[in-house]
């Protein structure tokens, strides 16, 4: 009976302001800070003395005023609710129980009508302590980021101000075992920080001068000087919390469904409950005994723990994946990974590392390298692409200039343009060549096709309408790129498949590396979503995994993505479904993993509770099924189903 009692559960909101006082105390102090656990303790204690007044033989007013007393103490709540409902002209099954229970009390049989309610409100009590404990375990992380910070000033001066109140730029300092109050960039000092609060990483990484950090990590031995880069709301830890918010408002398909036909079915119940109750009696049955049966097939019949099926185990894999870094945007995005059968992978980024280094530069005009490189540089200036972050970089190292120019414009898989004094300069994907007006170089299409044999990835620098040079760079594939295809490949039966925007021979070298065969290279980003598309016109359901603003297409086209997050543009991070914040492929396996166990636990829980309503039914129309037994069947049901899901919030559910 438990699920359906969403108006009177702890929101998550609630959940959150609850944790936040109750901080790391013990979960029972979590758990009595629900109404509900108060209410259904002081049920079953009430029950407990009425028990013992019946086995002694108290006297029976004694007996019955504690047993009324239990149904009132653990029946009033969900009774207000059931009427609410009933006003809203719907069916709720809690009133279903309530009546149920009444009827037993007004037909002489206190002690199962109280021990139904009792049963019945310590499974409400359970639900709502469950959902608090999801939410809680995510939003401790909230707990984390502390109060304060000390902030230091133009002239070094100290002050102790509060976290809320720092400004982007800020400077603050972090001592050692000192919690990081803001997310920020290092702009002196150096020291181990531990990260598992945000990513689920148990070995603490080195930060230095220009690192990310995050609010809410904690500083090993070092002290660490930090530039504020994010007002306290848009911390990536208040994102978290505000993802895993929106993701448990979502309903997934699953329950939508459920809750269609539970309208349908709860009217029903009521409808042969009634033709239980009136043909035996029209027929001269003895009306105790028929109410009885009538009121006991209501409550077996009752579809609680189909309704409590589908969420747990959902919103139990939403949590844990929080808690290791990934986050998931709804409980469909769950039950769509669930169903995925082939994975599609960007290169650039995703199954490389996403920071590759300038390997080779070629000038095919009287320009010299370092001038091929300056134009590329100060082009490539404000774009946010790894291609034009290596270039940047390697300006930067030898020495070069890289203001940018004006007039910059970037297309998604090609390249960009700009212009830089009376020049435009483009730095491009090769195709660029046969958009030319001059004649392409011999040389340069020699050197391309040299750098593309040792697999690199090509970019062609022009000015002014002429190809002036070639620069070639070099990406290494993530160091668990191998390991998680094989994991992908397992899970869904199908090798994965890569979709690259570079040339094939790139892409079919780091495609080797990773284990990948499949690899499709070449692409635009609108070729993204043409291979997509084709996939899903085959009948795959497809997962897309990417980070680049060129992959927000494919991503959107996708059955579901998933984006990396610290590579990724921001683009590529609203479009995802989900997000790894961990710079790492693993967790995506994770993920998915756990995604395919939530399914077959709903699976599971709806199996094991279609065949309990019905053998209850069965028992209970063709013999004698006695209420108490009725009721422990049900709830005991509902309560098993309940904690099945909630055991996917374990640690170890996740690799
Ligand atoms: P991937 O699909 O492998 O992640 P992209 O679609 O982002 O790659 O890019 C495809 C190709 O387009 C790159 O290999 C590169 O040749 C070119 N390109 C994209 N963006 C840029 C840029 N900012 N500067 C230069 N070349 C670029
Ligand atoms: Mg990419």
């Amino acid at each position: 009976m438990i699920a359906t009692r969403s108006g009177s559960g702890p929101s998550i909101g609630e959940g959150r302001r609850a944790s936040a006082r109750s901080g790391s105390r013990m979960a029972w102090s979590l758990a009595w800070e629900l109404s509900e656990v108060r209410w259904a303790v002081l049920a079953a204690g009430l029950f407990a003395v009425g028990s013992v007044f019946t086995a002694v033989g108290a006297s029976a007013w004694a007996t019955v005023s504690v047993l009324v007393a239990a149904g009132l103490a653990g029946g009033w709540a969900p009774a207000l609710e059931g009427v609410q409902a009933f006003r809203d002209r719907r069916l709720d099954v809690d009133l279903l129980m309530v009546v149920a229970a009444i009827v037993a009390f007004a037909i002489g049989q206190e002690f199962d009508g109280a021990l139904l309610i009792v049963i019945f409100s310590t499974s409400g009590a359970l639900e709502s302590f469950a959902t608090s404990r999801t939410a809680a375990s995510v939003r401790s992380l909230l707990d984390l980021a502390p109060d304060e910070a000390t902030r230091v000033g133009a002239h070094g001066g100290e002050a102790r101000v509060a976290a809320a109140e720092l400004l982007v730029g800020d400077r603050v300092l972090v001592r050692p075992g000192e919690r990081i109050p803001a997310d920020g960039t290092v702009v002196d000092g150096s020291s181990e920080v531990d990260q598992a609060s945000i990513t689920g990483e148990a070995v603490p990484a080195f930060k230095s001068m220009g690192d990310e950090v995050f609010a809410g990590t904690v500083v090993g031995t070092g002290a660490l000087w930090i530039g504020v880069s994010r007002p306290a709301s848009e911390s990536m830890v208040a994102r978290i919390a505000a993802l895993v918010d929106e993701a448990s408002e979502t309903k997934a398909n699953t329950q939508l469904f459920v809750e269609r036909i539970e309208q349908r079915y709860s009217i029903a119940v009521v409808i042969a409950t009634l033709a239980l109750f009136l043909v035996p009696l029209a027929f001269g049955h003895d009306l105790r005994a028929t109410l009885l049966r009538a009121m006991t097939f209501m409550i077996v019949a009752s579809p609680c723990a189909v309704v409590l099926a589908t969420m747990p185990p959902l919103l139990s894999a939403i949590a844990n994946a929080g808690r290791h870094g990934v986050l998931v945007k709804s409980s469909v995005v769950m039950e769509r990974l669930a169903t995925v059968t082939v994975v599609a992978f960007d290169k650039t980024g995703t199954l490389t590392r996403g920071t590759p280094r300038v390997s080779a530069i070629y000038s095919v005009s009287p320009l010299d390298a370092d001038q091929v490189l300056t134009a590329a540089a100060r082009a490539e200036h404000p774009s946010e692409h790894p291609v034009a972050r290596a270039i940047v970089a390697a300006a930067l190292d030898a020495g070069i200039a890289t203001a940018g120019g004006t007039q910059f414009s970037s297309t998604a898989g090609w390249g960009v343009t700009s212009r830089i004094g009376d020049q435009m300069i483009t730095v491009s994907n090769p195709s660029v060549l046969g958009t030319l007006t001059q004649r392409t170089p011999a040389d340069l299409l020699d050197r391309i096709t040299e750098l593309e044999a040792e697999g690199a990835t090509t970019v062609v620098v022009t000015i002014d309408g002429s190809a002036v040079g070639v620069i070639g760079l070099s990406d290494e594939p993530r160091g668990d790129a191998r390991h998680a295809v094989e994991r992908l490949t397992a899970l869904t039966s199908t090798p994965p498949v890569l979709l690259s925007g570079d040339n094939a021979n790139a892409a079919g070298r780091l495609g080797r590396s990773a284990g990948i065969s499949d690899v499709r290279a070449a692409l635009s980003p609108v070729d993204k979503v043409d291979e997509v598309r084709r996939m899903q016109a085959a009948g795959e359901h497809v997962l897309f995994i990417g980070d680049g603003v060129n992959d927000a297409p494919a991503m959107a086209t996708a059955d579901v993505s998933i984006a990396m997050g610290q590579t990724g543009a921001d683009l590529a991070i609203d479009t995802a479904d989900a997000i790894t914040i961990r710079d790492e492929l693993t967790p995506i396996t994770a993920l998915v993993g756990i995604a395919f166990r939530a399914r077959r636990y709903v699976t599971a829980n709806l199996i094991i509770a279609g065949t309990i309503i019905t053998a209850l039914v069965i028992w209970n129309l063709a013999g004698h099924l006695p209420l108490p037994l009725g009721v422990a069947g049900h709830e005991g049901s509902t309560v098993i189903v309940g904690l099945n899901g909630l055991r996917l919030l374990r640690r170890s559910a996740w690799h």
